[in-house]
Order: C-alpha cells, then structure tokens, then sequence
C-alpha cells in the first residue's frame, strides 16, 4: 500500500505481501486512496500500514517516507509522543485522558472509537485545529490488529467560532453599555439595582444609591449647541468613573441624569463620594466654540440609602427626591436624607 502515484493502484501490494491486490482489496484501499480526509493506519507493531493522499498533502509528508517507520507523530509534533492511534494499539484507553483531557469522547456511533479536537502549534505555520477520529481495528475474535486515524483540518470552522464567539460578546456589551458616555444603560441598571437589593435584603448589608443630573443644563445646550451639550455629559461620566470604588457601577439613566449602585456601603459613605463627584466636577473647566473663557457646570446629587425590603422603585424615587431637594436649596449640592 506504500505506493502512491499512478501505477498504485493497479500494482499495489500490502506493506510486506508482495501478493498483488484482489479486486475487493483494490476497491477498498482506492476508497481509502481517493478519500479527501486525511487517514492513516498503524499495525499492532505501531508501524505505519498506511498514509494516504490527502494526510500526504496535509502533512507535506510522503507514504514512501514513513511507510513501514513508527513516525506517524512528526506530521504533529516536534518531538516524540503517542498519538490517539498508539493509546488505542496498546489497549491503554486509560492514558488517553493523560494526552488528550477534555478534548476527546467516545464516540456514540462505533464502538472503540473516538474523537477529538485539538491545537496544533507547530503545524503550518501558525498552528493548526484538527479534529481527529480513531477506531481500534480488530479480527474476527477481538484482537487488535492496528488502528485507523482520521484528520481533518477545522481551523477555519474555528476560527469563524471564535469571531461568531466574539461578535456576540461584543454585541452583549453593546447592549449594556451608553454609546455616548461608554457607562452602563439603563436598562442594565435596572437589572443591576434588582440584583443589589435582592443581595441586600438576603445579606442585611448596606446598599446605597446615588442620583446625579447637571445643573442648568438646557442653558448650556440652548447657548452653544447640543453638540458641545454632549462633552459636558461625557466629562461627568468620566469624573464619575474616576472617583468609583471597585464595586460601585455608574449609569447613565437617561439625558442628563446619572445613577450610581453602592454595594455594602452605607449612605453617609456614600454621601462622602458624591462629594467628591461634586466637587471634581465644579472643577472641570469646559471651552465650547464660541464661549472664550472656561466654563463651569455643576451637578446635584440626591443619595439615598436601601430599606430593608423596600420597593426598587420606591428606593429610586427617594433618590429622586433627593436630588430634587439638592436643587430646591440652590444646586451644586449633595442631598442626603436618612429615612
Ligand atoms: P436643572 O438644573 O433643574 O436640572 O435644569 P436643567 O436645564 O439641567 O434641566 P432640564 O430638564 O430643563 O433640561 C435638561 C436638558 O438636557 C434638556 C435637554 O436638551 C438636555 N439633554 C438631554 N439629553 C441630552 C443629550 O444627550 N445631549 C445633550 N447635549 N443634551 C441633552
Ligand atoms: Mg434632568
Ligand atoms: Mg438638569
């Protein structure tokens, strides 16, 4: 069977036998020959029976090469390891876990099979994904004769996973995400508060929360446009993010207004940072076209504090409240009312 090229198939003989084929076993080794997956077969001996076509093009190695040797693994690997092919000659199933943990199953088709996915690093290049299938081959009372190893190059199948993988986490933080101030949505706020406040009446830990919305903002729009409006909202957005903890997360609810979730912290922690908002934001000088000097935005801030089993949306509108309060008594303040 070790000879490829156009006189084979007539002339082939089996590895050794110099019998020439019967038709049944010509038919069966063209059917081999002129399958377009990569295969190989291996003896009990572990030596090489057969290479064909396709595993010769795969490969870059010929049948006339490696016929009747044992290195079948250097179309794989730099160095010597059993492959699948070997694990299953040596009945040692067993070590197949050792090489191939967790990407390997037998298969539910054939008995004594199995299947795999693998990365190949030293192949073509740049590596290369197989996958991979193996049976035992054996006679008529069970003993192992050799076994047949299939490959077939899936890195571009892979590849296009790993981009469809991609694109649908990309779009997931699309979804959650304000395009404007690159914070959260309000509908992930929403899902977010939900979650905070089940943890907190399970927990009986602090939980509060923060209102935010621009003082005087139509002025500011009405006097230089909505696109300099826009710079205003993403700079509070970036002041906001620069003074959160670790486990706060911002929003942007909507226009003009931002939310912040404080997990495990009480209201008058939370008072403290909104301050710090407050503050860092008087502070931001802004030059819109047409405005000469800086300019000077404030914001106001209700915070409120989570009461055990209280409503979401009860929670909010205190906050609300608040924050209304902070501009009742002149904006550019914090409000927080213990209740
Ligand atoms: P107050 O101090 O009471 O909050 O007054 P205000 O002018 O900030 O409040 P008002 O609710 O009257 O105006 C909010 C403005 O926010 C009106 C709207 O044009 C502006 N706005 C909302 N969303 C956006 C946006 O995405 N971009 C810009 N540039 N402006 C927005
Ligand atoms: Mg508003
Ligand atoms: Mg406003």
């Amino acid at each position: 069977m070790a000879k490829p090229g156009k006189s084979a198939e007539k002339s082939a003989t089996l590895a050794g036998d110099k019998r020439p084929f019967t038709e049944g076993e010509q038919l069966l080794y063209a059917s081999f020959e002129h399958s377009p997956i990569p295969t190989f077969v291996i003896g009990r001996d572990h030596k090489i029976i057969y290479w064909n076509r396709a595993l010769e093009k795969m490969s870059g190695i010929t049948a006339r090469e490696v016929v009747g040797s044992k290195d079948h693994w250097k179309a794989f690997y730099r160095e010597y390891r059993p492959t699948m092919a070997d694990l299953i000659v040596n009945e040692r199933q067993g070590d197949i876990p050792l090489w191939y943990l967790g990407k390997y199953k037998k298969s539910h088709l054939i008995e004594d099979a199995y299947e795999g996915t693998d990365f190949f690093p030293e192949l073509g290049g740049g590596g290369k994904w197989l996958r991979f299938t193996v049976s035992a081959l054996r006679d008529s009372a069970g003993a192992i004769l050799g076994a047949v190893e299939t490959l077939e190059d899936v890195t571009d199948r892979k590849l296009a996973e790993d981009a469809l993988r991609e694109s649908e986490t990309m779009y997931r933080a699309l979804s959650i995400t304000d395009a404007l101030t690159t914070l959260y949505n309000s509908r992930y706020f929403y899902d977010q508060l939900r979650l905070e406040i089940e943890r907190a009446d399970r927990y009986g830990h602090p939980l509060s929360l923060l209102l935010l919305d621009i003082d005087n903002f139509k002025k500011f729009n009405d006097s230089y446009g909505h696109l300099e409006g826009d710079v205003v909202l993403v700079r509070l957005g970036e002041v906001i993010r620069r003074c959160l903890r670790k486990t706060d997360s911002a929003y942007r609810f909507g226009g003009e207004e931002f939310t912040v979730i404080m997990p495990e912290t009480t209201g008058d922690a939370a008072t403290s940072l909104a301050e710090r908002i407050r503050e860092e934001y008087e502070h931001e000088g802004f030059y819109p076209l047409g405005g000469g000097e800086a300019i000077y935005e404030t914001v106001s801030i209700g915070v409120a504090q989570y009461i055990f089993q209280e409503e979401l949306k009860m929670f909010l509108k205190r906050s609300d409240s608040n924050m209304y309060e902070a501009k009742r008594q002149g904006k550019n303040r914090v409000f927080y009312r213990k209740k």
